[in-house]
């Protein structure tokens, strides 16, 4: 416990320089009254009366403390005011002498200097009063018993005594608070104003009821002894009351804040709130709990002065009230709570229940809030282990999931699998060690190449994946992988050697559907990229071979060559306006023996790795020129268009094998269209520009097909030169949305300026059919017209016709003879721009 302040040698001297002119000055107030009360003659007999009311207030105290102030009230100031209105000035001097030095000399427990303050300042403020009231040439009311004055002016003079009694009061007390405290007296008067107003009313209020009562009736003025113990007994038991209503509402209140799971709220909100109910300077709270720092928590009611270690903390004087945070049953001790004053106080009875309970209500707050951190951290560390990659400390497979989940459902969402290349070397001949350590690395450097919002994740081995939340399209998946995979170019600095890290990276994106299929995609896109030794490969459908790889081992394509299980049927592309078939596309179906029919998605990435593609496609080719032949026999003489895979056009010797075809089936070049898939080895590489223009130079047609799906067709239109453009049905199905409208729209427009066919895919409905040709499109195919069918089938189709027309398979948009001439080549390099097939009429 701190020395209270005011009982050290140097306090009591500065004390002194105050209280020394205070003391000299009521003295001489005394020997001057002593020197005049002999002119009063008979009067003096009053002396006693005010004598013993100054001395009896010392039993009528109320004592309010305020802070570390005891703001003792006794009703000592009314009577010394009531006196100066009824006695002249050295009679008031005299009763308050006597009465405070015989008051004083019962307390025995009082240091001098507050002795000679408590006498010097009652009879300075007394003397205050008195002359006060002379100065207004008032006569004391004893002075002249017999005369009949107006009541006002007595009041008047109540009023007056009062206000210089309250001034000097006021006066030196300030000067001994500033010198006890070091704080201006200002700051409590702004403080405590309404405790102080109320003392102030209630002196004024007794001394106004005294000369009320006298102007009454004289005899009056005996009962004023009772009068004022009767108020005090009342005035007493209501403010006893208050506080102790009030300190309850304020406990209640008080501990309710310790509703709270955080420990800096509970600590935050007890010293606070300790301040205000036990009316302390500063309050203090220690806590030393099971687990965590000790901690030191400081306010003086209104701020945090202090929070933090207790070693740290500035230091603090004064007179310390402290109790030790323990629980109801004493069982656990957390710390201590203090209460700190710059003065020694004493608490009331009540005060220390209050201050028990106080303190119990924290412990359990404190402890609350300890064990909730506890679990709290115990559950985040479970939490960090089992979504996290204990080497590199980056999300793990279980954390991706989860989080591509989330942002699957928000947007659209790229997904990156990289595997690094030769990793196996690095840890064969360096050791595991030094693989860590580049893998760690790597992992830093991916982490530092995404954007907010981004996850990288390691799934074990040198295999990373990297979650692109929030594309604003598909296409910037690619890009943002070449550039993530940028950063791990730069070498590896392991002790003295530097190592060059490469990875391979599967892209896919999606705005949907599970991640864990995204995950599928990506690994079937990392797959690709490895075997092609290419850096970057973005997942496409047509190249996903899923389970087809089982079909591929059992030698199955080769006898599936041979034997003819691939099947092709013809879907009818259709004049939009007249619904005239001017041409058939042929499509592959796979009989397969065991798995039944096989969509060309299915089993065409096989194929095309497995060495049987030429045979695959010169089967399909053969098939188409039988079904050209069959129609034109029978009188319906339209092209068939035939899908051709890219490879087949690294393949020098495809356009010879394609003459040879047209020749041994007897069908004109003019009669077959070659649809093309952009992709990045049909724009890059000499050879297929070789191969297209010896397709070309032999009059057959080229088709793009897929338009607008690819992310370079514009690049690929401009190099390759094509007669017809393919709207894919994905953009032909969401038509009347605002992206997909605009390709439509666009790829038309652009057809036409380019003096391009433009067949739209996918036609299912009616509305379909009729928008796109209002927009420009002449021809397409779709469901609304007709499924793949087999080419007998479609003859017998060409020959029905719809509505008694043949060659035709839907009514005509308008019935006038409308003629849609096909837009000029932009190349007229060849005959066949005069043949039949250019021209459709209805
Ligand atoms: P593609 O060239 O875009 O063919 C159009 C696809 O859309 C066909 O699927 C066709 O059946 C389907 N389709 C036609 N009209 C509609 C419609 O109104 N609604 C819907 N939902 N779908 C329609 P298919 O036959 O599964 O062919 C898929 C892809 O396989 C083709 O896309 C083509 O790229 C490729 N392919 C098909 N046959 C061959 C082939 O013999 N050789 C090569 N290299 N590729 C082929
Ligand atoms: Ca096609
Ligand atoms: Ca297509």
């Amino acid at each position: 416990m701190q020395r209270p302040i005011g009982t050290d040698d140097a306090t009591n001297r500065r004390l002194w320089r105050l209280v020394g002119p205070v003391v000299v000055g009521a003295g001489i107030a005394v020997l001057a009254a002593l020197w005049l009360i002999t002119d009063y003659g008979s009067l003096a007999l009053f002396l006693p009366l005010p004598t013993v009311l100054v001395l009896g207030c010392r039993y009528l105290r109320i004592s309010i403390r305020i802070r570390s102030a005891n703001t003792g009230s006794t009703p000592v100031s009314a009577v010394i005011i009531a006196t100066a209105v009824f006695l002249p000035p050295p009679f008031v001097i005299l009763s308050v002498a006597i009465g405070k030095i015989v008051d004083q000399s019962l307390n025995r427990t009082h240091v001098p200097v507050k002795i000679g303050f408590n006498i010097g300042k009652e009879v300075l403020a007394g003397a205050a009063a008195a002359f006060a009231c002379a100065a207004t040439g008032f006569e004391p009311l004893l002075v002249h018993v017999d005369r009949a004055d107006p009541l006002t002016s007595a009041l008047s003079a109540t009023v007056v005594a009062f206000l210089a009694y309250t001034v000097v009061d006021e006066l030196v007390s300030q000067g001994l608070f500033a010198m006890l405290t070091g704080t201006p007296y200002r700051q409590r008067l702004v403080a405590d104003w309404n405790i102080l107003a109320v003392l102030r009313v209630g002196t004024l209020g007794i001394a106004v009821t005294t000369v009320v009562l006298y102007h009454v009736n004289q005899w009056l003025l005996f009962v004023l002894p009772l009068l004022l113990w009767c108020i005090h007994l009342a005035s007493g038991n209501r403010i006893r009351a208050r506080q102790g209503n009030e300190a309850w509402q304020r406990l209640a209140e008080a501990t309710d804040e310790f509703n709270s799971v955080d420990q800096t709220a509970v600590l935050h909100a007890a010293v606070r709130k300790a301040a205000a109910l036990f009316s302390t300077d500063e309050v203090e709270v220690q806590i030393r709990p099971p687990t965590g720092e000790t901690r030191l928590v400081r306010s003086n009611g209104r701020d945090i002065l202090y929070d933090g270690t207790p070693e740290d903390a500035p230091p603090a004087g004064g007179f310390v009230i402290p109790i030790s945070l323990e629980s109801y049953r004493g069982d656990a001790d957390l710390g201590e709570l203090r209460l700190r004053f710059r003065a020694p106080v004493k608490l009331t009875e009540r005060e220390g229940y209050t201050l028990h309970t106080f303190a119990a209500a924290l412990c359990t707050a404190i402890r609350n809030a300890s064990t909730f951190a506890e679990t709290q951290r115990l559950a985040d560390s479970h939490a960090r282990a089992a979504a996290q990659d204990p080497l590199t400390r980056l999300a793990n497979r279980r954390k991706l999931q989860q989080y591509g989940d989330e942002v699957l459902a928000q947007g659209i969402v790229g997904v990156l699998l990289i595997d690094l290349n030769h990793f196996k070397e690095v840890n064969d001949t360096l050791g595991h060690s030094a693989g860590d350590r580049v893998l760690t690395t790597v992992g830093e450097r991916l982490s530092a190449a995404v954007r907010e919002g981004d996850l990288v994740a390691r799934f074990g081995g040198d295999e990373f994946a990297v979650i692109l939340a929030n594309l604003s399209a598909p296409a910037l998946a690619e890009m943002r992988a070449h550039a993530i995979l940028d950063a791990l170019a730069p070498p590896i600095h392991l002790d003295d050697m530097r190592i060059s890290v490469e990875a391979s990276c599967g892209v896919t994106t999606a705005s949907g559907g599970t991640i864990g299929e995204l995950l599928r995609r990506a690994d079937v896109a990392l797959y690709q990229a490895k075997q092609d030794g290419q850096r970057v490969v973005v997942y496409a459908h047509a190249r996903d071979t899923a389970d087809i790889g089982t079909l591929t081992l059992g030698g199955d394509l080769a006898r599936a060559v041979a034997e003819g299980q691939f099947v092709v049927n013809f879907q009818p592309i259709v004049d939009l306006a007249t619904g005239r078939v001017i041409a058939a596309e042929a499509l592959t179906r796979w009989h397969h023996p065991d798995r039944g029919d096989l969509a060309p998605d299915r089993f065409l990435p096989a194929i095309e790795r497995s060495g049987q593609l030429s045979a695959f496609a010169d089967a399909v080719l053969d098939q188409a020129l039988i079904a050209v032949s069959q129609w034109a026999d029978a009188g319906h003489p339209i092209p068939v268009a035939v899908n051709v895979s890219p490879r087949s056009l690294l393949d020098p010797s495809f356009p010879d094998a394609v003459a040879r075809r047209l020749a041994a089936r007897g069908v004109q070049s003019s009669s077959l269209i070659i649809e093309l898939t952009e992709s990045v080895t049909l724009s890059k590489l000499e050879v297929v520009d070789d191969v297209l223009a010896a397709l070309r130079d032999q009059g057959i047609r080229l088709a793009l097909d897929d338009f607008g799906t690819g992310f370079s067709s514009l690049a690929t239109l401009a190099r390759v030169a094509v007669d017809e453009l393919k709207i894919d049905r994905s953009f032909v199905a969401a038509m009347n949305a605002s992206a997909p409208g605009a390709v439509v729209r666009s790829t038309i427009d652009l057809g036409r300026s380019l003096g391009l066919v433009v067949v739209a895919e996918g036609i299912e409905r009616e509305d379909q059919r009729q928008q796109l040709w209002e927009l420009g499109c002449p021809a397409g195919q779709g469901h609304l017209f007709a499924r793949a069918m087999p080419a007998d089938r479609l003859l017998a189709a060409l020959r029905r016709g719809h509505d008694g027309r043949p060659g035709c398979l839907a009514p005509p948009l308008h019935d006038t003879d409308t003629v849609i001439r096909l837009p000029r080549n932009r190349r007229s390099r060849r005959s066949a721009a005069a043949e039949p097939g250019q021209e459709w009429t209805p």
